[in-house]
């Protein structure tokens, strides 16, 4: 994955100097973890995370665990692994399907952050495990929102709800609604909600999406954030967790070539597991993420 590619590039330079010494001395460690801070920093992460865990490796290279290896630095980039998978967010955390379908999935994020592409990847994904998803268009704030569902849809070879006379125009939270129960009239077992994105976090918005959420009681909440978000991921994440409370994480763009610290930083600030990494334009650009395979990539 591109993204990672100088983080990756930088930590396997830091562990090669490493790995030319035989026992480590607390310098030796102060020296590592330094570094892998600065390469942390430089990767877009946000401060707090790095501070977190560069404590973290810090006391447990300078104890026993390290001082008694047989290969000092070779349990470091394991302490460092294990590290890397705990903030990543642990364990896989997969989809969670409701006892009684439809299971109901509410999309958000700012705009341009992928939830239409998401929305998209899903259905084609989940058709293709034998699920009959329902896309709900209730992005009504963009002129051109909902025809790019339907375009999106129309890929997938999902069906799609729009708003129209009788499905309430012009009322996202109306609209929300009416998408679910027509799920369940027309026996659809999943309900993926498209809602609106603004450029920036915005008060009326939220509550839009919070509405929509009350409105239609999802069974998980996604907040798509794009990767190369850089700094501003961190807010942008806490912002949604208040107005929204999601369930899992959607990192989108994981493909670009930026720094990628979003993806590094919101499943520890927020306490959410990221459940996708969505990895291009094209619908069958989707990936389950594995916190384990993330870790393994970044220090390959
Ligand atoms: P929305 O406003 O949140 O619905 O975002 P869109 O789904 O419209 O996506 C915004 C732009 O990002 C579009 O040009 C998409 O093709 C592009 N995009 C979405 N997901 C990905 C991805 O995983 N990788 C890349 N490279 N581009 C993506």
């Amino acid at each position: 994955m591109a993204t990672f590619g100088t983080l990756s590039d930088r930590l396997t330079e830091t562990f090669r100097n490493l790995r030319t010494k035989g026992k480590l001395t607390p310098a030796d460690v102060d020296g590592t973890v330094r570094e892998i801070r600065r390469a942390l920093l430089d990767a877009d992460v946000a401060l707090p995370v790095v501070k977190d865990f560069t404590a973290s490796v810090r006391e447990r290279a300078l104890g026993d665990e390290v001082n008694k290896a047989l290969n000092p630095a070779q349990q470091v980039v394991q302490i460092v692994n294990e590290e890397l998978v705990g903030i990543l967010g642990g364990q896989q955390r997969r989809l969670q399907f409701a006892k009684n379908p439809p299971t109901v999935i509410m999309l958000a994020g700012l705009q341009g952050s992928g939830k239409t592409t998401f929305a998209g990847k899903l259905a084609k994904q989940l058709e293709k495990e034998g699920h009959t998803p329902l896309l709900v268009a209730a992005d009504l704030q963009r002129p051109n929102a909902v025809n790019q569902l339907q375009v999106v849809a129309q890929q997938a070879g999902a069906t799609i709800f729009a708003p129209e006379p009788g499905n309430g125009v012009g009322d996202p939270v109306k609209v929300a609604k009416a998408g679910v129960e027509h799920a369940r009239r027309q026996q659809h077992d999943v309900v993926i909600i498209d809602t609106a994105g603004r450029l920036g976090v915005d008060a009326e918005l939220m509550k839009q999406a919070s509405n929509i959420r009350k409105a239609t009681d999802p069974d998980e909440v996604l907040f798509v954030i794009d990767a190369m978000i850089g700094q501003d991921a961190v807010n942008t994440a806490k912002a949604f967790q208040e107005g929204v409370d999601f369930t899992g994480v959607v990192l989108s763009k994981l493909d670009g070539d930026a720094r990628g610290g979003a993806a590094l930083s919101v499943a520890s600030v927020t306490g959410r597991p990221i459940i996708y990494a969505s990895t291009g334009e094209g619908l069958d650009d989707l990936e389950p993420f594995h916190p384990d395979r993330m870790a393994s990539r970044i220090l390959d």
